[in-house]
């Protein structure tokens, strides 16, 4: 049996595994609150298929005034809890801080984090990005994998607007639930 490199799924934080405030950041226990089905069929990919887990997640100003790290990390830990008590674990959990206007390397859909699996022994072009938004599929295509747009009861993006973006070879499918990210993966093999 040959060595196969490592599939893996990056995945997007607010929106995707759990609710984003109107005010879009979570910055106290209160407002932590898992999207349905995320930890169900997280857990389930993470039995039954070999992707490895990666988060990657945009926190504009993190650690600055306008978002102290003491309010951050106590939901952030608690939601690792509940999804590492469904079996899922991450290899990394990349956190951004810039804001948006800094245009920063590291920040999504720029892959200045990602550094060591544009290189290492991975194999991108079967991996995949879970995300909420058009800048989770853009960081799709710049790492040379494909994407699964989660729409999660928002409207789903039209076939215009992903032609117009440049991604159709990139998204993958545009689901409106973990349960068919879960199946789509299945589907394939989860290989
Ligand atoms: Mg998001």
């Amino acid at each position: 049996m040959s060595a196969s490199k490592r599939k893996l799924l990056f995945i997007d934080r607010d929106g995707t595994v759990i609710a984003e405030p109107p005010d879009r950041q979570i910055d106290s226990l209160e407002k932590l609150q898992l999207l349905p089905g995320a930890a169900e069929f997280l857990g389930r990919i993470a039995r039954e298929m070999p992707y490895h887990f990666v988060m990657v997640t945009n926190q504009d100003g993190l650690g600055t005034e306008s978002f102290p790290e003491e309010n951050f990390w106590p939901a952030q830990s608690r939601m690792l809890e509940l999804l590492a008590q469904q079996g899922v674990r991450f290899d990394e959990v990349l956190i951004d801080r810039s804001f948006p206007e800094e245009n920063a390397p590291t920040r999504k859909p720029g892959t200045g984090m990602l550094a060591e699996y544009l290189r290492g022994p991975y194999d991108l072009a079967g991996s995949y990005v879970i995300g909420d938004r058009l800048t989770d599929m853009q960081l799709a295509k710049n790492l040379g994998s494909r994407g699964i747009w989660l729409t999660l009861g928002h409207e789903a993006p039209d076939s215009i607007r992903v032609e117009a973006e440049g991604l159709c070879g990139t998204v993958e499918w545009i689901v409106p639930s973990w349960e068919d990210v879960y199946v789509h993966l299945k589907e394939i093999g989860g290989k």
